[in-house]
């Protein structure tokens, strides 16, 4: 068979890139929109700010914009190979957006539940052009991801919520390409914390980077979550979680243990930011050339809460994730902005509007 790959380069997407290291045999049909392989920037600005060396791990440049990418394409390749029909996932975010997307690719039907009355449209546009089924279920969300599960449970049908093992597994290519791009680990990983899949999945890439021989250290992981929906940080879970940045309003985390064991047995912490935190580093990063979404930011927002405590050593080397894209979330990003300014069609006033006259 021909492997799709990109001119002169290794081959694209995480299972190929990484297939020795991922549960895939030679039998697993490769469902592949060539994810992963994201840019490491490196930002002046905040290692400025910061007294170190920050990169930033640009996850929004996906193929449907999230870092869901890389959990996907395995979640999905894995269920075409044990011959799923369909696969159904109870979200309005980018769960939704990544499932049915790559369920696409695959032929796959992809079922999507959402609760009643919380049905945020620009978040569900990209599941809904990728042609999957979404119903509206008269109940909340625990609900819905409840029915989804009995669904898996009796019919061939796959569950690629973040319960889907192979989430995670996927996820974990992310600290492998880092490990990849400095030639060694971070000295400080940070991140924001949702479900708190990613932070299980970084954690497991950097410890298997390590076994690997392709790094000699780990990281300390640090979380970040926001202030009204932080589970982890209060020690029990949120009934009513609330914060600006819907990616990470979770009141009773999946992966609750993962993350307390990676920032445990690392040497971290997983903490909590404010939404008015949250939203100035995300403009701060947009300054820079960075459009994120606004659960992305919580991780920047959380270096500087780092660095405030005395965490961040001088010259250490950071690695932060951008875990999503800004177009996401338009309506965010021009609510409160001036609306565009009509000058006349003429050189003149325009320069003159523009300071430049
Ligand atoms: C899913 C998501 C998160 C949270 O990740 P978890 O694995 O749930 O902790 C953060 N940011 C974005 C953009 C996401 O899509």
């Amino acid at each position: 068979m021909r492997t799709e790959q990109r001119a002169g380069s290794a081959p694209t997407g995480i299972i190929r890139r990484y297939f020795d290291h991922l549960p895939v045999s030679d039998e697993t049909p490769i469902v592949t929109l060539h994810e992963g392989g994201t840019p490491l920037l490196h930002s002046e600005r905040l290692s400025e700010e910061m007294n170190a060396e920050v990169w930033l791990k640009y996850e929004g440049l996906n193929p449907t914009g999230s870092f869901k990418d890389r959990g996907m394409t395995l979640a999905i390749s894995k269920a075409v190979e044990e011959g799923s029909e369909a696969v159904v996932c109870a979200s309005t975010g980018n769960t939704s957006a990544s499932a049915a997307a790559y369920a696409g690719r695959a032929g796959l039907t992809c079922a999507v539940l959402i609760p009643k009355g919380n049905v945020a449209l620009g978040k569900l546009a990209q599941a809904l052009v990728h042609g999957a089924r979404v119903l509206e279920i008269d109940g909340n969300f625990d609900l819905a991801l409840n029915l989804t599960k009995e669904m898996a449970q009796a019919y061939p049908i796959t569950l690629v919520n973040s319960v889907n093992p192979f989430r995670i597994e996927g996820q974990k290519t992310a600290a492998f390409e880092i490990v990849e791009s400095l030639g060694r680990s971070p000295d400080l990983h940070v991140m924001p914390v949702g479900n708190a899949g990613n932070i299980t999945a970084y954690w497991r890439g950097y410890r298997e980077a390590k076994r690997a021989g392709w790094s000699q250290t780990l990281p300390k992981m640090f979380g970040f979550q926001a202030e009204g929906a932080a589970p982890i940080v209060r020690g029990e879970p949120v009934a009513d979680p609330k914060t600006v940045a819907t990616a990470i309003r979770i009141g009773n985390p999946a992966s609750w243990i993962g993350a307390t064991e990676a920032s445990a047995s690392s040497g971290g912490g997983i903490y909590s930011v404010r939404d008015k935190e949250i939203v100035e580093s995300y403009r701060n990063l947009a300054e820079e050339g960075l459009f994120v979404e606004l659960a992305s930011a919580a991780g920047v927002a959380g270096l500087r809460q780092l660095k405030q405590r005395d965490l961040v050593p001088p010259g250490c080397v950071v690695t932060c994730v951008l875990t999503g894209h800004g177009l996401k979330d338009p309506d965010w990003a021009i609510a409160g902005a001036a609306r565009p300014k009509l000058v006349p069609a003429e050189l003149g006033p325009i320069l003159q509007e523009l300071d430049l006259g």
